[in-house]
């Protein structure tokens, strides 16, 4: 049988707050175990959760961004559950009124049409770390992360492919960076993808029972995962087997999907009205305040530079994927006014050793200023392309100026007519049976000449001068 894959996603986003959702415990990542804790996150009886002005903001920003409409009147739950890295045996989150709902994120190649539809986003407090010692025989639990705020952004099932879901999670991961509400470290857990997907024979209206995929902390873990589950849910349906509703952690070392747990269902949260938080109400002026001041998002930013800079679309695509990388293409180009020979370094020589280096674009040791003066030797004939190529990798890692590099090694390019008239005149004396040929009518000797001067002048002389006066010498 011929199935139709069907495909959600829920996305944890840590919202990059200074102090967590509760409490005013900081939030840096990777300090040791429980020394950002206080009575709130740590669950102790007597003290009381107060909600984190930011964090509220932040997820009125990312729902506007997303076309959400924003809920004028908030209510927090408590979901209940118990597990050691959940103190208080309940986490503080949103269930009937969460912050964003009804949005929509246009996406080109999600594979059910070119929109996907935020169901909704709601805040909620992370939990914290538990910690299996390999053969101690312990376990431990790390609370720094308990309490710090998510936002979990929730699609209908509009996907229907692994690559279109790599497309959406890519397109709202760029979102949520651009508003800088979410750093988007998929390595640290700032950005957490969880796909539910199911299968339909094609043509049925019914959805088939859902699967749901954890322990996916790279785009390249999603895509394998849900290409793995695709097939193994085919092979029980054509078996005439039935999907059970579980979740499954992708093995990364076996390449298969494992059964974690059986799902869930909401009533077995006893979700409850937090009496400890009182409602939390929203003024409509105060939300349209964030419409006004939202940046430009990647998709628009994307057609301006097009339109503005001429750029293909290819590169236009790839310059806006990251705010850092459109950035520094716009602060170059504002300095030197070729728009494609910057994207063609920016794509190209830049990206190359930022990622040979594993460096963040904002962190380049090569400044749009240092990039521009390179540029502009070129332009000026100081310095052949050639040279500026060559250079480009020691000027990233040592840190130094073009300018000091060229004349350290002695690069600048010969563009002295002199200089080149005398070299062409050696070799003209060395290459008398070529000298013939090319007044005798064989036009082709003249690129051989050209390339014994540019040889002997160890790549630096000018070869439009060089041309230049060549032909003049042989006409
Ligand atoms: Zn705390």
């Amino acid at each position: 049988m011929i199935f139709e894959t069907v495909i959600g996603v829920e996305v944890h986003a840590q919202l990059r707050t200074k102090s967590k959702l509760f409490c005013g415990c900081g939030t840096t990542f990777g300090l040791s175990a429980n020394s950002q804790t206080c009575p709130v996150c740590l669950g102790l009886p007597g003290s009381l959760p107060v909600i984190n002005r930011a964090a509220v903001e932040m997820a009125v920003r990312a729902g506007l961004a997303l076309n959400c409409t924003i809920t004028a009147n908030n209510q927090f739950a408590r979901k209940n559950y118990f597990y050691p890295d959940l103190p208080k045996g309940y986490q503080i989150s949103q269930y009937e009124f969460p912050i964003c709902q009804h949005g929509w994120i246009e996406i080109a190649d999600a594979g059910g049409g070119t929109r996907v539809r935020i169901r909704r986003a709601h805040l909620e407090e992370d939990a914290g770390k538990n910690m299996h010692g390999a053969g101690t025989g312990e376990s431990r639990v790390d609370l720094n992360r308990a309490g710090t705020p998510l936002l979990e952004i929730v699609t209908e099932p509009d996907m229907r492919s692994a690559d279109g879901v790599v497309a959406y999670l890519k397109g709202l991961r760029d979102i949520l960076m651009y508003l800088e509400v979410c750093d988007g470290n998929m390595e640290e857990g700032s950005f957490r993808c969880e796909p539910n997907l199911s299968l339909r024979p094609v043509g049925q209206k019914e959805f088939g029972t859902k699967v749901e995929l954890k322990n996916l902390n790279s785009f390249k873990y999603v895509k394998d995962a849900i290409d793995y589950e695709v097939k193994r849910q085919a092979k029980v349906l054509n078996e005439g087997g039935k999907i059970r509703q579980e979740t499954r952690l992708w093995n990364i070392e076996r390449g298969e999907t494992a059964v974690m747990r059986s799902k869930e269902e909401a009533h077995d949260y006893r979700y409850f009205p937090d009496p400890d938080l009182v409602p939390l109400k929203l003024e409509r002026e105060w939300i349209e305040g964030f419409t006004s001041s939202l940046p430009e998002l990647p998709a628009i930013r994307m057609r301006r530079f097009i339109e503005m800079y001429a750029l293909p679309e290819y590169d236009a695509g790839v310059l806006t994927a990251s705010k850092g990388m459109a950035d520094y293409f716009e602060g170059s180009v504002k300095q030197f006014n070729q728009p494609k020979t910057v994207s063609n370094w920016v794509m190209g020589e830049l990206t190359r050793e930022l990622n040979n280096s594993g460096a963040d674009i904002s962190a380049s040791p090569v400044s749009p200023e240092r990039l521009v003066s390179l540029l502009q030797m070129v332009d000026k004939g100081a310095i052949s392309l050639k040279v500026a190529r060559d250079i480009f990798p020691e000027l990233y890692s040592t840190g130094k100026t073009p300018e000091e590099l060229v004349q350290e090694k002695g690069l600048t390019q010969v563009s002295d007519e002199s200089a080149i008239e005398q070299m062409i005149d050696e070799v003209l004396g060395k290459n008398p049976v070529q000298v013939a040929q090319f007044k005798a009518g064989k036009q082709q000797v003249l690129g051989f000449l050209v390339g014994q001067v540019m040889k002997a002048s160890g790549g630096k002389a000018n070869p439009g001068k060089v041309n230049e006066l060549m032909k003049r010498k042989l006409g």
